[in-house]
This record gives C-alpha cells, sequence and structure tokens, in this order.
C-alpha cells in the first residue's frame, strides 16, 4: 500500500469527509457540495429546524419545502445559519 496526497472538501462535515485526488476534482465537487453555502440549500439554511424530540426529520421554517425530500436550492428565503445542520447521530 502507498500513502498519497489528498484535497478535502471545504464544506463537507469532518466526520463525512469527501476526499479527493486532484485539485479540479475537489473543485468541482465544492461547487456542487449541498453543504456549501454558495448553494444556498436546506443544509446550511437557518430556517432549518429539527421536527421533533420524538421524531426524527427535518422541517422548513418558511414552510417552503421539506427539507432533504426536495432539494432547494437557491431558495429566495434562505438565510444563512452560519453553519451546517447538525442532526447529532453522526459522531
Ligand atoms: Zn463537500
Amino acid at each position: 500500500m502507498e500513502k498519497v496526497p489528498a484535497y478535502k472538501c471545504s464544506f463537507c462535515k469532518p466526520s463525512s469527509p469527501s476526499l479527493f485526488l486532484s485539485r479540479s476534482g475537489v473543485k468541482k465537487h465544492e461547487e456542487r457540495c449541498w453543504l456549501n453555502p454558495a448553494r444556498r440549500s436546506c443544509a446550511t439554511c437557518a430556517n432549518l429546524a429539527s421536527v421533533g424530540e420524538v421524531d426524527t426529520g427535518w422541517k422548513c421554517l418558511k414552510g417552503i419545502c421539506t427539507p432533504f425530500k426536495e432539494k432547494v436550492e437557491n431558495c429566495p428565503h434562505y438565510e444563512s445559519s452560519g453553519d451546517i445542520f447538525d442532526n447529532g447521530c453522526e459522531d
């Protein structure tokens, strides 16, 4: 086996990083990465809220969509949360 250097997406969660062997590969990914705030998707939106303590799932506080069921991007109601969603059970 051989150890090789890799590029990591700047937006993917540290617990599930996306790694690429080429700079062009990671650039391509970052452009369409769901967690890139420039995409204005549910994943980084302040209007994303968890459904409840018991139920797992997400709701849109603006009622625009069902987050992650419909892949909304460039949402006109997007407000940056300055963070990415955290479902608390990934790491
Ligand atoms: Zn990514």
